[in-house]
């Protein structure tokens, strides 16, 4: 089995200070940081993020304040996120929203065809934000048929009980949350 670490959109526009910040952003960011040099990480065979990555997206800065502007310090990784662990950056809604990390790109490939041609079949994801697109990469993922596990300990969420909500609908989707 070979599996995955999907680390999404840890961005500083999604933490304390950014434009579109979750309460716990830098918290989480911090510890991700930190799993992912752990001993557990080890079972990866490869670690990867998505990033929000907005060109011109519409009328997705009508819906959400203006976030993640391609190439903005709001769009870098929160600094605890070990860049140099990660095998590729999927980036996601130059031109429009995205909130699936599988709608991502990195090397001309999707994310999910990127996945299937290393072999991996199993999956674990954490990021930002838990109701929103961590909850819109779980489903997408295990749709395209990758085993889903979601680190919860490791995601931030916009609204807490929407949180708790999304987390329920990926368990019942065939997602393991642990
Ligand atoms: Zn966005």
């Amino acid at each position: 089995m070979a599996q995955a670490l999907i680390i999404v959109d840890a961005q500083n526009d999604f933490c304390p200070g950014g434009a579109l910040a979750t309460a716990r952003g830098a918290e989480i960011a911090t510890l991700i940081g930190s799993y992912q040099a752990s001993e557990s990480a080890e079972a990866y065979d490869v670690q990867i993020a998505t990033k929000d990555w907005h060109v011109d997206p519409g009328d997705h800065f009508d819906t959400w304040p203006p976030h993640c502007v391609a190439g903005s310090t709001g769009a870098d990784f929160h600094e605890a996120i070990r860049e140099d662990l990660l095998a590729a950056v999927f980036l996601k809604g130059r031109t429009t929203a995205a909130y699936s990390g599988f709608e991502g790109e990195a090397e001309g490939m999707l994310l999910a065809p990127w996945l299937r041609k290393r072999g991996i079949t199993h999956i674990d994801v954490c990021g930002i934000a838990t109701d929103h697109c961590v909850r819109a990469t779980v489903l997408d993922g295990v749709k395209a048929g990758f085993d889903v596990r979601v680190l919860s300990e490791l995601c931030a969420a916009v609204d807490n009980s929407a949180g708790d909500a999304a987390l329920e609908e990926m368990r019942r989707a065939g997602a393991s949350v642990i």
